[in-house]
Parts: structure tokens; sequence; C-alpha cells
């Protein structure tokens, strides 16, 4: 334990729980990758246990001398959950590594809360299975991340978001006890389901260390197109009529609203794939076919017909890896915030039904505010899923970021939305959420992590304040 700036003291106590090189403190803290945050590190104090007994003995010493405790994964959250300050233990699940078991034949896996999405997706492929959630930050991101953030991505409007894919779940509480619950089957009505209370509570209720994972069969390779919409509405008659056509499947469904997809190309070099008429918003689409490599020649077909329902105005179909790729990078790239820093970030869920409406609806309010806002929108537009990032370069006070989230957040809820969609809610959007959720929900809320965290250690004052 390097001690030499930070709480000597209790850097000793947890080295004597735990043994030294459990602990690192200091320079030593440092030297990890803050992630997407810097403040993820402020704490500069982390514990790294090797197995539940150690994670356990951690977690009843800190209940009882009222220490706060921070759960970290892979640090790829983007709503502050991760994010700790002097005072806080960093408790990381790296050593949660393993796959445990790999049940080939009924699909099913037992990892540890540590094991990254990709490593685990590339070994799940060698045998013909995949996670079934995939998103850009697949080569950091952590299983246990993933359950507490309850992730989405880009395959949520055909396998569901983290929540549908976990059959069981083990974990340990505040006061240490092991909460195990590691069922593999799809039907359990053993009382009340508390793992899905843990799914999606962002280390608030508990700490995430093993997961069983209902698997989903890797498709043939996919064909790609990006398709310029005149709108949303024409865009998700595309994405119906691919979804039930019963020649193909439906593998992505991305959107990409034209300020996001222009300022994107132009910084990747790629413009001549948005130089379109329309494309308000651009849908990437990809298929692949039953027992097959796709078809181009039955992809054309259906764009074709498509066009003919004015759902496209004009496609580009990949013709190669590369171009595939290309498409890919135009989604996932973040070209917008380093071209419009400070931007102020969104995610959001919006039925199909009243998408333009509701982009409409923000733009106009937003010019309200501040004529220079950029509105760049894009995300997963096959689950109704918008990230949005408002932005003109410059940062912005605390009176116009109430007022954005106000512009943003309003509606949402009575047309059926979501005012967070994926990330979860963390910091970012932890004031928001009593403004805009059921009261009811909001109280129960607070009476549960009342009840599975009393002395407020794990992660306080993230998601929901008690
Ligand atoms: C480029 C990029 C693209 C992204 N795209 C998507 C996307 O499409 N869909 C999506 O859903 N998200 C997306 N994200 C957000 C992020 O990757 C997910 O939220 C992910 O699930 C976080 O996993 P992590 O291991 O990095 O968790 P961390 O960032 O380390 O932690 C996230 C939260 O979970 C808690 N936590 C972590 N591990 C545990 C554990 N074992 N037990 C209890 N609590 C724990 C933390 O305390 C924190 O509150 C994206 C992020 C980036 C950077």
């Amino acid at each position: 334990v390097d001690d030499s700036d930070f709480e000597p003291a209790l850097g000793r106590d947890l080295g004597e729980l735990l043994g030294a090189e459990r602990v690192y403190a200091g320079e030593r803290a440092a030297k990890f990758d803050p992630g997407v945050d810097p403040d993820n590190l402020a704490a500069a104090l982390v514990v790294m246990p090797a197995n539940t007994a150690e994670l356990a003995r951690l977690l009843s010493y800190c209940n009882s001398n009222r220490l706060a405790v921070v759960p970290q994964g892979g640090r790829t959250g983007l709503c502050g959950g991760a994010r700790s300050k002097p005072g806080d233990i960093i408790v990381m699940l790296d050593r949660f590594d393993a796959i445990e078991d790999f049940d080939a034949e009924s699909g099913v896996a037992v990892v540890g809360a540590g094991v990254r999405l990709e490593a685990l997706d590339e070994q799940l492929r060698e045998q013909g299975w995949t996670v079934g959630v995939d998103f850009g930050a697949r080569g950091s991101a952590t299983i246990g991340g993933m359950v507490s953030t309850n992730a989405g991505g880009n395959e949520a409007f055909r396998s569901g978001v983290m929540r549908h894919r976990v059959l069981g779940l083990e974990a340990v509480m505040a006061n240490g006890s092991l909460f195990s619950d590691l069922g593999r089957v799809t039907k359990n009505n053993d009382g009340y389901d508390i793992k899905q209370l843990l799914i999606g509570s962002e280390g608030t209720l508990g700490v995430v260390t093993r997961v069983a994972l209902r698997l989903e069969a890797v498709a043939p390779a996919p064909i790609a197109a990006l398709c310029a919409c005149a709108d949303a509405r024409a865009a998700i008659g595309l994405f119906q009529r691919l979804l039930r056509d019963p020649r193909v499947r439906l593998m992505s469904a991305e959107g990409m609203w034209r300020d996001y997809a222009e300022v994107t190309a132009e910084a990747l070099g790629l413009r001549p794939l948005v130089d379109f008429a329309s494309g308000n918003p651009y849908l990437l689409v990809e298929i692949a076919q039953p027992g097959a490599n796709a078809d181009a020649d039955l992809f054309e077909e259906l764009l074709a017909e498509a066009a003919g329902q004015g759902e496209i105005d004009e496609a580009l179909i990949a013709k190669n890896e590369g171009e595939r790729r290309n498409f890919w990078r135009l989604r996932e790239d973040w070209a917008v915030d380093r071209l419009y820093p400070h931007g102020l970030w969104y995610d959001v869920s919006v039925p199909h039904a009243s998408l333009d409406d509701y982009v409409a609806g923000i733009q106009q309010k937003l010019a309200l505010i501040d004529r220079e806002f950029r509105v760049f929108i894009f995300g997963h537009l096959g689950d109704g899923n918008l990230h949005l990032s408002v932005a003109h370069g410059r940062p912005h006070d605390d009176t116009i970021r109430a007022a954005v989230d106000v512009a943003v957040f309003e509606g949402l809820k009575q047309m059926g939305g979501a005012i967070s969609a994926e990330h979860g809610i963390g910091l970012e959007k932890r004031d928001a959420l009593p403004k805009y959720l059921c009261p009811t929900k909001y109280a129960l809320m607070q009476s549960v992590k009342r009840l599975f965290d009393p002395n407020n250690i794990l992660n306080p004052g993230k998601s929901v304040r008690v």
C-alpha cells in the first residue's frame, strides 16, 4: 500500500483486512485508467478483492464503519455512476474475470462480473453463441457494469436489454451477506424477483459478482445499407418492413439525424456517404438471412419496395466489409463531441409514433434558449432510443443546463417515453428523476434503497436520494 498522500490509517486497515496487495492508494491508484470521467478515480483509494469472501469482508467492514463504497467495472458509464470523491473506497471487480461455465448445448454462460463484453463475445462466437447485447464500449465495459446499468445497445429491439438476458445473479449486499440466485432457467417464479431490483441499480443496492446469461445464436454475416429517409415516420416504416419480412432477419437499425451525420461524416472524411437531399434521419440497417450469407439482390429488392412506399429516398448498400465498417464509424464515432465540446448529453426513449413530433419540439424549444445551439441526434432507432448532444462548443452555466433539461425531458413520460433509456441515472440525471417520475415510484425506490442499504454505504448519492 502506497499511502503517501491518502488517509494512511484507512489504507493500512484495509491492507490488514484483505492483504496489502489488494489495496492501491496514492500513486499506485493513479495508475488506473479513469475511463470516460476523470472523477472516477478522485477517491484515490482502490480495493480489488479476489473473490466473494474478500468482497464480503470488505463490505461488512465498510458497513460497520460507515465508509462509502463505489463499485467500478470498465468505467465506461456515461452518467457519473462510477464517479468517486475523496473519502470513498473504490471497489474494482477486475479479478472477477473468469468465464466460469459455458453450456454450448443450452446457450447459457455463467461469468464473473469483471469479464469484458468483447472478450466474452469473442469466446462465445467460436462456439456459435453471442451475448445478445452489443455497443461501442464493448472493449472495456464489464458484464457487472452492464447488469448494474441495465445496458441496452444496438440489439435491444430484437434481444432485449440486460434485464432480459440475465437468468441468474449473485451479489454481495451492503452488510456483507451473499445474495445467490444463480438460476439458469427462463421460468423462475420462486418468490419476488429480487435480482431484477439489483439489475439497473447502479451499485446502490449490492455489488454484482457473478451472472448467468441467456445467449443468442450467432447469425450469418450481415449486409448493411445506409438509407436516407425523409423523416422518422418513413424510417420506422422501413424498420417495420424489414423486421416483419420472413425472408430476412433484421440485425441493426441505427438512426442518425442530418446534423449529426453531416458533422461526423465531414470529420471522418466520409462526406459522400451522406450527400443526399433527405436523410433526416439516416437509418443504418443490417440484415442477415437464415442459413446463408445475406443476398444483396434480395436486399435491393426490399429497399426498392420501401422506396416505392416513400420509406426511403436513397440508399447505399455496403459493397464490402470496409464500406460496412465506415457506416458503423459514422454511427459510433464521437466527432461531434470533439468538434463541439461541452455538449449537454441526453439518452432518452421515445415511442416510435412520437419521434418526429418530439424531435421537432425540442429543436424549437432549444432554439428559443440559444439560437446558436446545434442539436446532434443519433441512436438506436429500432427501439426509439435517442442520444442527443446539445452544444455550441462553449461551456454552459447552470441556468442554461436547467432550461435544456426541461426542453429535453418535458412531455416524455406523458408520451410513454423515458428520461433515461439505457445509460442510467447516476449523478447526471439524479436531480431530474424525482421531477419526472411518478411520486409513488420514487418513494418506493427510496424505501428499497433504505431496506437494502440502511447505512447508505453503497454508491451513496447516486441514482436516488435518501
Ligand atoms: C463509446 C461508448 C458507447 C456506449 N454505448 C452504450 C450503448 O449503446 N448502450 C448502453 O447501454 N450503454 C452504452 N455506453 C455506456 C456504458 O458502456 C454502459 O453503461 C456499461 O454498461 C457500463 O459498464 P462498465 O463496466 O464500464 O461500468 P462502470 O462505468 O464501471 O459503472 C457503471 C455503473 O455500474 C456500477 N457498477 C459497475 N460494476 C458493478 C458491479 N459489479 N456491481 C455493482 N455495481 C457496479 C458503478 O458503480 C456505476 O454506477 C457507452 C459508453 C461509451 C463510452
